[in-house]
C-alpha cells in the first residue's frame, strides 16, 4: 500500500510526484484514497471522513467563511506515461497537469496550514473523468449535500497559474423544415423540404454572436449548425430536413434564454431541443473571490470547458478553477507540469489562506 511520508507531504513538488506514481485511472481510486486518508488522519487540525472513494477534511475554527478546496484524484487512462519522470523543471506523467499537480497543493495546505483565515473543506474525489452519475461530488451532493456549503470553492483544476472562472453553456436544437413529397420527374407537385433549410443556413450564416465580458471575463458564444440530414432517394422531393444547431451560450443567459433566442432566430420553424447544460457565472463580484483574484495578480480570464465549478455555481456557491498544470495537455499522452508553476501555485495559495502579502 501506498504511504505518503512527511517529508512527502511537506513539498509539494515531492508530493505532486507521489500522488502521479499511485495509478488511479477512473473507478480505480482506493489506494490513492486510502493514501490520502491517513496523511490527513495525521494531522490533528483536521476532521476526515469518507464516502467510497472521495475523501474530505474540514477544519472547525469558527471562522465566519468557509471555503473549499477541491481536486480529483482520477485519470484518463495511461498512455505510456506512468510512472512519472522528471527532467530539469518538466515532470512528466498521466495526472500531472489534470490534476494532481493541482490536488497535490489542496493535500499540503490541507496537512501544512492548520489555521487558515478561512475554514476549509478539502474534498479529494473519484471519477470526475467519467460519467457525471460516478462523479464524487455528486454523490456527496446526494448522501450528505450539506458538505458542500460553502461561500466560496476553488477547484485546483489546470489553469497554468491563472484564475479561470465561471463556464459557458451548452445547447444543442433540431431545426426542421417540412415540405411535400412527390415524383422528381413531376416535381411541381411537390415542395423541396431541402431547399426551403437554405433560409436556415442563411440565418446561421448571418447571425452575428456576441462577446459578453462579465466581472472582467469574455465569453465569447457561438452558434453553429453541426450536421444536416434530408432526402429519401434520387427520384424523390423530399419532405422533411433537419439541421442540427448548436450553441454555446455565455452564463449571462440561463438554458431557458437560450432556448428562447434560438426559438425567437428561428421563428416559422419546428425547434427541437435534444440536449443542453447550465453555464456559470464567474462570481468574481464576490468578495472572497475577488480577494482570491487579486493574490494571483493576472487578469481572470472565463473557462472553455465544464468543470465542478458549475456544480458550484449552481448551489449560488462563487467557484473558480486555478491549478499549476496547463489545460491544453490536459488528457495528452505527453501531459507534464512546470516545476516552478507548482511552487508558485503553493506560495499563491499559501499566502492567500494565511492572510500575508506574496512574498
Ligand atoms: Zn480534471
Amino acid at each position: 500500500m501506498a504511504h505518503l511520508e512527511p517529508a512527502v507531504l511537506a513539498d509539494p513538488v515531492e508530493l505532486t510526484r507521489a500522488l502521479v506514481d499511485i495509478q488511479s485511472v477512473s473507478a480505480n481510486e482506493a489506494e490513492i484514497a486510502d493514501a490520502v486518508e491517513a496523511a490527513l488522519r495525521s494531522a490533528p487540525h483536521l476532521s476526515v471522513g469518507r464516502i467510497g472513494n472521495t475523501v474530505y477534511a474540514r477544519t472547525d475554527l469558527g471562522r465566519p467563511q468557509r471555503v473549499v478546496l477541491a481536486g480529483h484524484l482520477d485519470t484518463v487512462p495511461l498512455a505510456d506515461n506512468f510512472p512519472s519522470r522528471t527532467d530539469g523543471d518538466v515532470m512528466w506523467g498521466c495526472g500531472t497537469s489534470d490534476m494532481k499537480s493541482g490536488t497535490a497543493l489542496a493535500l499540503w495546505l490541507a496537512i501544512g496550514q492548520p489555521e487558515p483565515r478561512y475554514d476549509v473543506t478539502y474534498f479529494f474525489y473519484d471519477c470526475e473523468e467519467i460519467e457525471a452519475e460516478r462523479n464524487g461530488l455528486t454523490i456527496v451532493s446526494r448522501v450528505d449535500p450539506d458538505l458542500l456549503a460553502a461561500d466560496f470553492a476553488v477547484l485546483l483544476e489546470p489553469t497554468y497559474g491563472l484564475v479561470e472562472a465561471g463556464c459557458q453553456g451548452s445547447i444543442t436544437v433540431q431545426v426542421a423544415t417540412t415540405g411535400v413529397r412527390a415524383h422528381a420527374a413531376r416535381s411541381w407537385l411537390g415542395e423541396n423540404a431541402i431547399h426551403s433549410a437554405g433560409e436556415i443556413l442563411a440565418r446561421l450564416a448571418a447571425y452575428e454572436a456576441r462577446s459578453v465580458t462579465i466581472d472582467g471575463c469574455d465569453y465569447r458564444e457561438g452558434l453553429n449548425a453541426v450536421g444536416i440530414r434530408g432526402g429519401v432517394a434520387s427520384n424523390v422531393v423530399p419532405d422533411v430536413c433537419v439541421v442540427d444547431v448548436n450553441f454555446r451560450f455565455a452564463p449571462d443567459r440561463d438554458e431557458a434564454a437560450a432556448e428562447a433566442h434560438l426559438r425567437e432566430l428561428f421563428a416559422g420553424y419546428a425547434v427541437t431541443v435534444v440536449d443542453s447544460a447550465p453555464g456559470a457565472l464567474p462570481g468574481l463580484d464576490h468578495a472572497v473571490a475577488k480577494e482570491f483574484a487579486a493574490m494571483v495578480g493576472q487578469p481572470p480570464v472565463g473557462k472553455l470547458g465544464w468543470t465542478d465549478v458549475a456544480r458550484f455555481a449552481a448551489l449560488g456557491i462563487p467557484a473558480l478553477n486555478f491549478g499549476p498544470g496547463d489545460p491544453n495537455l490536459a488528457h495528452k499522452p505527453e501531459e507534464r507540469v512546470e516545476i516552478t508553476k507548482i511552487r508558485d501555485g503553493a506560495q499563491t495559495l499559501s499566502a492567500w489562506l494565511a492572510n500575508q502579502p506574496l512574498a
